[in-house]
């Protein structure tokens, strides 16, 4: 939210005072006695630093990993806000579970759980757990 900050001209101490008020009707500065005024604008809210975790478990090097997670920062057009999505795919597992919370009240807003397998959303769990690579090239 922008907001707009009233001031003394004279000695610059923050006034209670509406921006647009007319100038003679102005009330002399507490601090100094000043009608002469200066603006400010600011802006208003708190930055949220949004962070994202990642992490992948692997048997050995090379290997796809069976087991991935993330934490981050979600858009709630709903809500208008951030939420914090937490989500594991666990391919031994055969589990996709994603959860997402309100970062304020640790409610649980929505949550899903079920089979890799059976998961058919275009993300992370696009490739069956199951499915090789093919490896045929054409020369
Ligand atoms: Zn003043």
């Amino acid at each position: 939210m922008m907001q707009q900050i009233v001031l003394c001209g004279q000695c610059g101490v923050p006034l209670k005072e509406k921006p647009g008020l007319p100038v003679d009707t102005r009330r002399p500065c507490h601090a100094c006695g000043s009608t002469s005024r200066k603006f400010k604008v600011s802006l208003e809210g708190s930055i949220t630093p949004r962070v994202s975790l990642r992490y992948k478990a692997r048997h050995g090097q090379g290997k796809e990993p069976h087991r991935k997670g993330v934490v981050k920062a979600s858009w709630s057009h709903l809500l208008r806000r951030w939420l914090r999505l937490e989500r594991t795919i666990d391919r031994e597992a055969d589990l996709y579970e994603e959860t997402v919370y309100d970062p304020e009240s640790d409610d649980v807003i929505h949550h899903q759980r079920e089979p890799l397998s059976q998961h058919t959303n275009h993300g992370d769990a696009k490739r069956h757990p199951t499915q090789k690579k093919d490896d045929t090239r054409t020369a």
